[in-house]
């Protein structure tokens, strides 16, 4: 086979709109994809099995994608650094691609990988921003800074043009039957099931993995007059579904994200009154929320590892562990919270609305270090994503960008203006569906319908906490 390269697949899993897999085709047909099972990654302590089950899934999907496109998408496992380069060797490959991404860790790895591979003279190409529709740097500030707050951000992001989806390639190539035989004898292996590597999930996903279940759901998303067209009077609702559900798709990039743009922009055009107008404008703004958190991470890699406002570098949290016990198994005695936590414990997933309510509960009513929770929503979201798990911790937390410094949900008022029924807590919370939605919602729960319910008391009082929290505060600033 002339001409032979490899596009190596990390979080663009999938043929249609994506940057450099297209690059490498206007190149060649003889284009093989490749995912590496990075155990750097997978060892870690902070990965779910919802988002392992996903990836894997999303994986199996992009295999029959290349077969069906003539192609072919290659398994390795093992330390990339080693491994595509000697992949790329064994198969005397041309060239190798792959997008671009901004997280600590990927960089590194990355620079790695291309030092490796030019100590072994393969060419590579690895310009391509693909999971972001614009790259870091592109939108700045008047001064040419990034951005650190998000609303001039959105101002200035959404007046910039924004690129067509590309399309999938067709008419690929395959590896000849010795090319198969040199790959498998560099480590090739068949695509493992994510319980063989240790993850068994099996409570389902919010949407199926892969690009087709993504496409379609963005379809059916985005032509229901009910969903874009109501998203903003709707979206905050957690026992109704308002939402997209394609944060994990956009997570391992399922779906591209130009191809989500154009669709959310067609349904703007659709629109006949400035309602709806605003109703997809809000959605969008999710979107540019998603990116802003991604060009933050990259120009300020620190904030991975800890808070951006300087007095939470030694805030005086209480870290009480039974009190986090009870927050992570949804024990709290606050129904809106335990609802929330269950939620994500069984499903992988937990709606936006309630990662505020619960993160702000962590965070100001038990004076826990926002940072044991955002490990504890990675190793449970199936759309975990480092930017903007850790974007929604520190702006929940305040410690983040965000110039508003303290931000205190009260978990009753909430639960009465977005759960006024008692509807999402009775779904989450099986043990209270008996008991009158009042109680639920203010969650002022009678000790005798404790007692009988097995319900626990509140873990803390909610006034006296934030009180509390507000004296520690003051004197971190002062
Ligand atoms: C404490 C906390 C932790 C979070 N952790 C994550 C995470 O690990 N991964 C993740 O994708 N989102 C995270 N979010 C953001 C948000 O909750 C989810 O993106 C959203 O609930 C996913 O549901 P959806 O796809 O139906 O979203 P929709 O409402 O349909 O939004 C569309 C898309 O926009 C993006 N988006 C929406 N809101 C945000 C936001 N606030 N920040 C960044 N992107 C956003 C997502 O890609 C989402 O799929 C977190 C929020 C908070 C408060």
């Amino acid at each position: 086979m002339a001409d032979l390269v490899l596009f190596w697949h990390r979080r663009d899993l999938r043929l249609g709109d994506n940057v450099g897999l297209a690059a490498a085709c206007d190149r060649t047909a003889n284009v093989i994809g490749l995912f590496c099972l990075d155990p750097d990654i997978l060892r870690g302590d902070d990965v779910a099995p919802a988002r392992v089950a996903y990836m894997i899934g999303c994986l199996k999907a992009l295999q029959a994608s290349y077969a069906k496109a003539g192609g072919q998408l290659l398994i390795v496992q093992g330390d990339p650094r080693q491994q595509i380069p000697a992949l790329a060797q064994a198969l005397k490959a041309d060239a190798i691609y792959w997008n671009r991404d901004v997280e600590p860790y990927s960089r590194q790895r990355d620079t790695d990988v291309a030092q490796a591979l030019k100590a072994a003279g393969i060419e590579f190409h690895t310009k391509f921003w693909d999971q972001l529709l614009h790259a870091p740097g592109e939108v700045q500030t008047q001064a040419g800074d990034p951005y650190t707050v998000y609303t001039p951000f959105w101002r200035n992001w959404v007046k910039h043009n924004k690129a067509a989806p590309l399309p999938a390639p067709e008419g690929l190539n395959a590896l000849t039957a010795q090319q198969q035989d040199a790959a498998q004898q560099a480590g090739c292996i068949d695509l493992p099931r994510a319980a063989d590597l240790g993850f068994a999930w099996e409570n389902g996903f919010p949407i199926e993995p892969g690009e087709a279940a993504a496409l379609a759901r963005l379809e059916e998303f985005c032509d229901d007059e009910r969903a874009i067209a109501t998203y903003d009077e709707r979206r905050n609702f957690p026992f109704v579904d308002g939402t997209s559900r394609l944060s994990a798709a956009l997570k391992f990039g399922a779906v591209g994200v130009r191809t989500v743009w154009a669709a959310a922009d067609a349904a703007y055009g659709r629109c006949r009154s400035d309602e709806t107008r605003d109703n997809v404008r809000t959605w969008q703004q999710e979107l540019a929320w998603r990116e802003f958190y991604q060009q933050v991470l990259y120009f300020f890699p620190q904030l991975a590892d800890g808070p951006y406002r300087s007095q939470w570098q030694d805030f005086p949290w209480v870290n009480d562990k039974d009190h986090f016990a009870a927050w992570c198994h949804g024990r709290t005695g606050y129904p809106i919270v335990d609802a929330a936590m269950r939620q994500l414990n069984e499903t992988g997933w937990m709606h936006n609305r309630c990662r505020m309510i619960v993160a702000s509960f962590l965070t100001k009513d038990l004076i826990i270090n926002w940072q044991w929770g955002e490990k504890y929503f990675m190793q449970h979201l199936v759309d975990g994503d480092l930017a903007a798990n850790n974007g929604g911790w520190q702006w929940s937390a305040s410690s983040g960008m965000d110039p508003k410094p303290l931000r205190i949900f009260n978990p009753a008022s909430q639960a009465q203006k977005f759960d006024g029924e008692a509807e999402y807590i009775r779904q989450w919370v099986p043990e209270l569906r008996s008991v009158d939605t009042g109680p639920l919602v203010t969650g002022k729960i009678a000790e005798q319908e404790r007692d009988r319910t097995g319900y626990p008391a509140p873990i803390v009082d909610h006034k006296t906490q934030q009180a509390l929290f507000k004296d520690k505060y003051k004197a971190q600033k002062a």
